[in-house]
């Protein structure tokens, strides 16, 4: 049962992790694209021997072309390149493990091109959750989370009756900050903020769990993949990240998936379903752990966690814009142009300052996304 994926993405955590995975079990990686890594990417085509390799920063096309003139592949570059290599005929599955709002479009169009999809990219479903859903519904491809939390919920469902369910319960490990007062975020740094407790993530997701956003984004993303009401997703802070997420049925029994925090395995459920086979990871050691616990979220100290919510309770562009907008703030946070407790203000205003509207198409959201970025760009530098 090989299957040929495209992986885009491929130098990054997941992405990286995806290969040892597709390598582990003999898949066969047609095309893998990056944004800037031109090293490692050149090293991966060397490896992998795909089809086709894309640079999504065009400024970087020359060299990565130069550097492969002594194979094969076809080297593609920037939007049109992903989208290319996101509907290769040959292609059985998409891992789109792509960074931020770029990884709408490639999604949307592997999805027309009926490829289905093992989905990392949250703002995929954050800000074109209906568009997405929607579409692969029409076209009947599915999608399979890759997110360790979404995965969990995916794999408490197998062999029960979704209608049957009552809530699902999202595990958030709290991040680097969990039980600190908002006075106390005044303070903190960027190395701080950058020190994850359990998982090994790239910079702006390892912000994200920092500030809860990441966990606001899931909230939004559990919603879409399951279909499911804001009142039927609680979240849980549990420290230790070994309960991946559970599921409560109408009799009130919970369904809980878990193991170490380690994203292959996750990937490998998403690019095997509904096999299961040794995974390149340790086994889980309960004894190990001895205890494991389980809190409230602080919701007024983290409030880009409630932003996100308040946003999904209002649906329609609100769920775009808190994530456009918490991407620019991330970004100003990142190059040290705002605290870190700015980033949950700026995100939160959002709700504010903007009025409603629908999104029925892919520039509804392109609207939204520019909107949110104008407005977080103008607020940092009247602050300066
Ligand atoms: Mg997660």
């Amino acid at each position: 049962m090989s299957k040929t994926v495209s992986i885009l993405g491929s130098t990054g955590s997941i992405g990286t992790q995806s290969l040892e995975v597709c390598e582990k079990h003999d898949f066969r990686v047609n095309a893998l694209a990056a944004h800037s890594s031109v090293d490692l990417l050149e090293q991966q085509v060397r490896q992998f021997k795909p089809d086709y390799a894309c640079i999504y920063n065009e400024n970087k096309f020359g060299e990565l072309k130069e550097r492969l003139s002594d194979t094969s592949v076809k080297v593609l570059c920037g939007m049109e390149g992903l989208c290319e290599i996101a509907s290769l005929e040959e292609t059985d599955i998409v891992l789109n493990s792509v960074v931020g709002m770029v990884g709408l479009l490639p999604t949307l169009t592997a999805i027309k091109a009926g490829k289905d999809v093992a989905l990392a990219n949250k703002e995929t479903l954050v800000a074109g959750g209906k568009l997405v859903t929607e579409l692969a519904k029409e076209k009947g491809v599915k999608i399979y989370p890759i997110d360790s939390e979404h995965s969990a919920i995916f794999q408490c469902l197998q062999g029960n009756k979704r209608e049957q369910l009552s809530k699902i319960i999202l595990t958030a490990s709290g991040g680097p900050f969990f039980r600190k007062s908002y006075d106390e975020l005044r303070n903190v740094t960027k190395a701080d903020a950058l020190k994850h407790p359990n998982w090994d993530m790239g910079n702006k997701i390892t912000i994200d769990s920092a500030t809860l956003m990441n966990k606001g984004l899931e909230f939004i993303e559990a919603k879409w993949l399951f279909d499911l009401a804001p009142e039927q997703i609680e979240i849980v802070v549990h420290r230790q990240s070994v309960v991946h997420s559970a599921v409560e049925y109408n009799d009130y029994s919970v369904i809980a998936q878990m193991g170490v925090p380690d994203m292959k395995i996750p990937i490998q459920y998403a690019l095997l379903y509904p096999d299961r086979f040794e995974c390149p990871t340790k086994r889980l050691s309960l004894t190990d752990y001895g205890t494991l616990t389980f809190e409230k979220p602080d919701y007024d100290t983290f409030k880009c966690l409630s932003a996100a919510i308040e946003a999904i309770t209002r649906g329609g562009s609100y769920p775009c814009l808190v994530n456009s907008a918490n991407e620019e703030a991330v970004r100003a946070f990142l190059n040290d142009e705002i605290p870190f407790i700015q980033i949950g203000e700026i995100v939160s205003s959002v709700l504010e300052e903007f009025e409603y509207f629908e999104i029925t198409c892919y520039e509804d959201v392109m609207k939204a996304d520019s909107m949110a970025r104008a407005y977080v760009r103008n607020t940092i530098s009247e602050v300066k």
